[in-house]
């Protein structure tokens, strides 16, 4: 993209309690207190908290804001039914006059409308909140929002915030343990940082509103293939349309003044498909900043008379919608470590770093898998157009082989022709190689970061990054246990390199990972390849995972639990509004159109023949009354079979794991039978009798 970040845009974080205006209104030991306090992770002082309370109160009282509010991302997670309110504030937000350090630091909230997991006994119902210091507070309207972690009142994360910085603390320990091997004294601090990708689709408000599936579940649950599709790839990187791109500039304009780094001016793959790209940023703030930014969009699209859908595959038979999570891992002096870099001693870093990751990635798919698991994306996950559900890594031929060569103790390139060796301060240079690109893996290495693709578009990013987080954490852990007690570190440290290839070599795929034949050979290498969501979440209480969770202080197993619970309650819940909007737009809507639409064919020829007796032909009419009737019969006998599975879900009690796996194995495979007649049946019904817009009024409204 490049963006020159030393050009910031006008207005950029103007609505932001950032460093810059802390540093001009607070006193200056305050300023230094808070700084060292967020730096170090550690409990901010009452004293220094009012201190910096005051401060902000006032900025946000001159900024016009009346309220002030914690902001919070509980499990809800971005549903078809809580679209609005993912991060909503706490009631109506506080009026702002009397704002103190207390309130600053710690909320207190009534946590019972949030999903809990069986965390929180209904009688004691309170929650609360605490400042997350290392995000910036912001203005929203007329409200100061102050980022915050939300947790039971016996200490348990209720949120996405809170286990993402303990994996922060994790990965920060760890990575540091081992750049003190190679002997990196000056760094304090090691973090990772993301910029995601998010792709959108905007539609005109009005057709949206006609159609009751978009309204309720985000995505159409019926509607034909349009005539034109996106076979022509002449929407990607085309030009941008009017209505389109004033909405863009809006969105731009509002992210900047929040202090987030966008730059959307780019359509995706499909029609009406759209993508936004912000600068990257340390990880937890570029999870508040894409929850804002999903917010903005939707925002913004109302005003412009459009919506914005979040949803992973809101059109069958068109692209769906992602989340790249570009990814890597960097020190507070500036160093990307996932940078190959030029020089040896860098060289063996990187790499040490990378066989982290790739040994995480390899020991860790079912939970990166979990990590992206919705509803919403189970239709994009193993579709033609997204990463397969299986987790592999692509590492580009160059750095593949680098790989290689230390593997098989063989010369690398063409001009060396010594074994290459790794010690700490000994590696050949290797060529950056940035002109191979695979779009087709779920993880890429892309230069210096990775690419995490699986993401659905809807997600919250915390989830898949607690996992990156902390499966690395542990497994830099496992390196630096090693190395830390050798007698030769070069010695051990080629070891290990070399032992990490030759174990999770199954991992790497450089080929296609659309191709069919990829799903047999990652069967036979043994990589986990799973579908549904149903079929994933269990994995987050297996033995390994509950382990790597505790030991790394991410998650206890009670919060696993708990959160297992809530995810496939809400998979339940999708699924559940999904087959009932299906069963009350085919009831009241499409099989009495096309009822209504068969009485006027019938009484046409009628008339037709009264008209003009034997001379008339009247084939078509019949033909078509004939087809269509008995097609209407049988999306109506559909119908009534999706209602009995739907009586019989209800019915169900047992527990969550039979319900999902009914509404996965019953449900899905009713609600596809009955779309399928609806579908047929939408071409053959003349035009005024269809009853809401269709794939062609959608996806080709905004001009
Ligand atoms: P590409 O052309 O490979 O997609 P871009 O420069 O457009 O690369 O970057 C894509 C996204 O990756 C952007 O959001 C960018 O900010 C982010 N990104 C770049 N470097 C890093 C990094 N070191 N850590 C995390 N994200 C990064
Ligand atoms: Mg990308």
């Amino acid at each position: 993209m490049g963006m020159n970040m030393s050009v910031l845009p006008a207005g950029f974080g103007a609505m932001v309690f950032d460093d810059e205006v802390m540093r001009a209104r607070l006193p200056k030991e305050i300023y230094e207190t808070l700084r060292r306090t967020v730096r170090d992770s550690r409990h901010l002082d009452l004293g220094v908290a009012n201190i910096v309370a005051s401060a902000m109160k006032d900025w946000a009282i001159e900024k016009g804001a009346t309220h002030f509010t914690h902001w919070f991302q509980p499990l809800t997670g971005v549903t078809a039914e809580k679209h609005d309110s993912f991060v909503s504030p706490v009631g109506d937000g506080k009026v702002i006059m009397e704002f103190s350090g207390k309130e600053l630091v710690k909320g207190e909230s009534d946590a019972s409308s949030f999903p809990s997991g069986g965390l929180r006994a209904t009688f004691e119902a309170r929650g609360y909140t605490a400042w997350d210091a290392t995000s910036y507070a912001f203005i929203k309207g007329n409200t100061l929002c102050i980022p915050t972690a939300f947790c039971s009142y016996g200490g348990e994360a209720l949120d996405k915030k809170t286990p993402l910085l303990r994996s922060m603390e994790a990965i920060n320990r760890q990575a540091l343990r081992v750049l003190r091997l190679f002997g990196n004294e000056d760094v304090t601090s090691v973090k990772t940082t993301v910029g995601p990708e998010q792709e959108y689709f905007l539609i005109d408000r009005d057709l949206f509103d006609k159609r009751r599936d978009l309204v309720f579940t985000g995505r159409t649950l019926f509607g034909a293939k349009a005539p034109k599709g996106q076979e022509l790839d002449d929407h990607y990187y085309g030009s941008i349309k009017p209505r389109v791109a004033a909405f863009m500039r809006e969105v731009d304009e509002e992210l900047w003044k929040l202090g987030v780094l966008a730059k959307t001016e780019h359509n995706e793959a499909a029609p009406a498909q759209h993508e936004l790209a912000p600068v990257f940023t340390t990880t937890n703030i570029a999870a508040d900043h894409n929850q804002l930014t999903m917010e903005i969009l939707q925002r913004v699209a109302g005003k412009h008379g459009l919506v914005c859908l979040l949803h992973e595959k809101p059109f069958a038979g068109v692209n769906g919608s992602g989340k790249h999570n570009n990814w890597s891992i960097s020190t507070d002096t500036g160093v990307n470590l996932l940078e190959p870099g030029e020089t040896p001693h860098d060289n063996a870093q990187f790499l040490l770093f990378l066989a982290a990751v790739i040994k995480a990635v390899d020991d860790y798919q079912d939970l990166l898998r979990v990590s992206v698991a919705s509803a919403g994306n189970d239709h994009r996950l193993g579709a033609n157009e997204a990463p397969p559900a299986i987790v592999s890594i692509f590492l580009g031929d160059e750095i593949a082989g680098v790989l290689d060569a230390i593997e098989t103790d063989s010369p690398y390139g063409q001009k060396e022709k010594e074994l290459l060796r790794i010690g700490v301060h000994t590696l050949p240079k290797f060529p950056k190689d940035t002109t191979d690109r695979n779009r087709t893996s779920p993880f890429a290495f892309t230069g210096n970061k990775f690419e995490f693709r699986m993401l659905g578009s809807s997600a919250s990013i915390s989830s898949a990054n607690v996992v990156l987080n902390t499966a690395v954490a542990d497994t830099l852990r496992v390196f630096a246990d090693r190395l830390e007690g050798a007698e030769d570190l070069n010695a051990a440290l080629h070891a290990l390199i070399r032992e990490t290839i030759k174990d999770h070599r199954r991992i790497l795929f450089n080929g296609n990972g659309y191709d069919d034949s990829w799903k047999k050979e990652a069967e036979a290498r043994g990589l986990l390849n799973m579908p549904t969501t149903p079929d994933c979440l269990p994995a987050m209480l297996s033995e390994k995972n509950v382990r790597l969770f505790t030991e790394n202080k991410v998650l206890s197993e009670t919060e696993l639990h708990s959160r297992f619970e809530i995810y496939m309650e809400n998979y339940c819940k999708v699924l559940n509004i999904e087959a009932q909007t299906m069963v009350d737009m085919a009831k009241r809507e499409i099989v009495p159109a096309v009822s209504s639409y068969l009485g006027k064919l019938s009484s046409d020829a009628n008339q037709m023949r009264r008209f003009l007796g034997g001379a008339v032909d009247t084939t078509v009419e019949e033909n078509l009354v004939s087809t269509l009737s008995a097609c209407n019969a049988t999306c109506f006998a559909r119908t009534v079979q999706l209602e009995r599975a739907l009586d019989r879900f209800h019915a169900m009690k047992g527990d969550i794991r039979s319900r999902a796996a009914f509404a996965r194995d019953t449900l899905i495979p009713a609600m596809e039978a009955l779309r399928e007649t609806a579908d047929e049946m939408e071409p053959m019904t003349a035009k005024d009798y269809w009853p809401f817009p269709t794939y062609a009024d959608l996806l080709f409204s905004v001009r």
